[in-house]
């Protein structure tokens, strides 16, 4: 049975990113972005000041205390819009606004705090001795023309946003979003608004297929249920075949009504493979069809979602032009022993937990393929090596964390920074 990693290695090894497309700023949120932003402008754009206070020449305000404040003239205003007209002269200071230029001559600003008006403003008392520099922030300090500030394969988040905006680009170009057809197949099957009948299930798999392609920035054309039968599938997969992916669940593995690698193989696809060495979730089919991938997950609802996280979301991703692909794992404590037939690689269902001393993970009973309670109570997988036979209590684990309620709490969470904790 093939290993996990050569299965992804096989994958992504067919795998390209999509063309791209222009988006306004606004409608780029989420979106991959496709070139490297270099800044047109640096920030901020010339020295500035840090605080409302006054920009003056420290040298003058060595002595400057409390009890011996040092007087200036003040020659004029600058509210934060507006540029210096004239530079600062020794013994002279400007009134000057938060974000407002430094005019020349002046090297610091003293915060308003620490100063005293006098005159109807035309002198101010400095009450304190500023360092060179202090309060200014410098022309370029945070970047300079022509610098990289968003790299290619970046997921513009909010942050991104802001630098996109910071810089004066107002379009975006992105990768296109992937199209993914999700398609289950079962004669089992009906759609959520039927009733089951004796022997019939609700389409689960799909829907849940369909949020995790949306999770990976995917558009998803939801084909609903193909009966497992040549024709049903074969009208089906036709239909599938226009979108860059193709996800299908059950049918995969070696009974008498599997045939969606049949059906994929008719239409043209080539085989990559069909079984991993992974649990759950080892029949797992990927083809290549008209140079589009074609996941054929399993129909049991943890292993295709299992399959997903491990095989799918990373092929996505890189479609989508993402750089970072792969889900990373942590080391954490596990509170239960648990055992495990070794021989392939194992996705145990998991409560992953931060605590103030590091990582702790609690497997969770009910590790069946079928068990939707196990997978909603879940937040991460314990991953155990193929040659594992199981873990004792306190042993530590390799974890991966499938969603980021992992790192949400109810409860406030800036608890002192103990000897121990550090
Ligand atoms: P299969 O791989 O088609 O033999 O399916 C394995 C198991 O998964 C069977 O118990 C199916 O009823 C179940 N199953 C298949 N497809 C779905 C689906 N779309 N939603 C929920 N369960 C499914
Ligand atoms: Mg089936």
């Amino acid at each position: 049975m093939l290993p996990v990693e050569e299965a992804i290695e096989i994958i992504l090894g067919e795998i390209k990113p999509l063309g791209t497309e222009q988006v306004g700023v606004l409608e780029a949120a989420d979106r991959v972005i496709a070139k490297d932003v270099l800044a047109r402008r640096a920030n901020p754009p010339w020295d500035n000041s840090a605080m409302d206070g006054y920009a003056l020449i420290a040298a003058d305000v060595v002595s400057a205390t409390d009890e011996n404040p040092v007087k200036l003239k003040v020659i004029y205003d600058l509210p934060a819009g507006t540029f210096p007209h004239a530079p600062v002269k020794s013994g002279e200071a400007v009134r000057i606004m938060t974000g407002a230029p430094v005019p020349d001559g002046a090297d610091a600003v003293v915060m308003v705090e620490r100063t005293e008006k006098l005159d109807e403003s035309k002198e101010v008392l400095i009450k304190t001795a500023p360092h060179t520099g202090a309060n200014i922030r410098f022309n370029g300090e945070d970047f300079k023309i022509g610098q990289r500030v968003i790299s290619a394969g970046s997921l513009i988040r909010p942050a991104e946003i802001l630098m996109l905006a910071a810089v004066g680009q107002p379009e975006v170009t992105v990768y296109k979003r992937p199209v993914v057809a999700v398609l289950s197949t079962g004669d089992e099957l009906v759609d959520i608004d039927k009733r089951p009948d004796k022997g019939q299930i609700t389409n689960s798999n799909g829907y849940a297929l369909a949020a995790l392609a949306k999770s990976a920035g995917c558009t998803v054309r939801f084909l609903g249920i193909a009966g497992d039968t040549r024709e049903s599938l074969t009208e089906k997969l036709t239909e599938a075949i226009e979108a860059d992916a193709i996800i299908t669940s059950g049918g995969v593995s070696v009974g008498d009504y599997d045939l969606v690698k049949d059906v994929l193989l008719e239409l043209g696809s080539t085989m990559r493979f069909w079984k991993v060495a992974l649990k759950p979730g080892k029949p797992l089919a990927f083809g290549v069809i008209s140079s589009r991938p074609a996941f054929g997950l399993p129909g049991n609802p943890v292993s295709s979602m299992v399959a997903f996280e491990q095989f799918v979301r990373p092929a996505l991703l890189k479609m989508a032009g993402r750089r970072a692909i792969f889900s990373t794992t942590l080391r954490a404590r596990i509170t239960e022993g648990v055992q495990i037939r070794p021989g392939r690689m194992n996705f145990l269902r998991a409560v992953l937990k931060v605590k103030s001393d590091g990582y702790v993970v609690t497997p969770l009973k009910g590790q069946s393929s079928g068990a939707i309670t196990t997978m909603v109570n879940a937040n991460s997988y314990i991953i155990a090596p193929p040659d594992s036979s199981g873990f004792g209590t306190g042993e530590t684990v390799r974890v991966q964390p499938f969603d980021s309620s992992v790192f949400l709490s109810d409860t406030t969470h800036y608890p002192p920074v103990t000897k121990t904790e550090e």
